[in-house]
């Protein structure tokens, strides 16, 4: 079933969570941005491209992009263990995977771009939420794109297919699929499942992940064209 009923939060099936972004928030750092979606805080911070003293990270014919994910220790209700952990890992890589489809790093040869997203407060889909601020902050950068990638979640909750799920939805869902693209091909740059969908179940789902995409790239080129013109 889909739309039949509202959620814990009062939204309809097809409803993001309140969402803002705001660009070049931090002075020293070459890009950034902060993003608000729901309960989530998260800043970004873009360095480079730059030399790197990891001279085993550079290549000859390419800059290199490399991401940190991090959540803050009270972040979230029950305190996180401060430093790197198994999931951490996991989604700086795939969020520097998701992001360097979008890049001209070509004319980087060694060197790096850093991508540093902390999330100062959780509530589900911050790994999408991350990828979409970091975005932001890689344009706010200057860094050559082909396209702003965007990231969005949809899910199973109750038996229906939603968009964006909060934290509680995740926490007591049955299945969650985060999905980043590059919105003006709608090539996919991400796509995770967790939890039980069929296949029909999935095709809802990733139509909607889509459209909550194209939503959020909308308010990605709003606060890249407050930023810019403003100025
Ligand atoms: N979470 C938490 N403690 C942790 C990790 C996650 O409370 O150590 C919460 C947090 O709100 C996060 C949510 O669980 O957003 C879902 O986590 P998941 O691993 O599914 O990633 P996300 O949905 O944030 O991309």
């Amino acid at each position: 079933m889909i739309g039949s009923s509202l959620r814990e939060d009062g939204r309809e099936y097809n409803e993001l969570r309140p969402l803002k972004i705001e660009v070049g928030v931090l002075d020293r750092a070459d890009g950034s941005a902060y993003l608000e979606v729901g309960g989530n805080k998260i800043l970004v911070a873009v360095y480079g491209p730059r030399e790197s003293y990891i001279r085993r990270l550079l290549k000859p014919n390419t800059g290199v992009i490399r991401c940190r994910y991090n959540m803050a220790p009270f972040s979230v209700d029950d305190r996180k263990r401060p430093g790197p952990d198994r999931r951490s890992s996991e989604i700086s890589k795939i969020t520097a995977d998701a992001l360097r489809p979008a890049l001209m790093l070509e004319n980087y040869p060694r060197s790096m771009v850093d991508v540093f997203i902390e999330v100062i407060e959780a509530e589900g889909g911050t790994r999408c939420a991350g990828i979409t601020a970091a975005s932001v902050a890689l344009a706010d950068a200057g860094i050559p794109m082909k396209d702003i990638v965007v990231g969005c979640a949809a899910g199973k909750v109750n038996n229906e297919i939603v968009l964006d799920l909060s934290e509680v939805e995740d926490k007591e869902g049955q299945a969650d699929l985060p999905l980043a693209i590059m919105p003006r091909t709608g090539e996919i740059t991400l796509l995770q499942s967790d939890g039980d969908l069929s296949e029909s179940e999935f095709s809802k789902a990733l139509e909607l992940a889509m459209d909550g995409c194209m939503q959020v790239s909308e308010i990605q080129k709003e606060a890249l064209r407050k930023k810019y013109t403003d100025e």
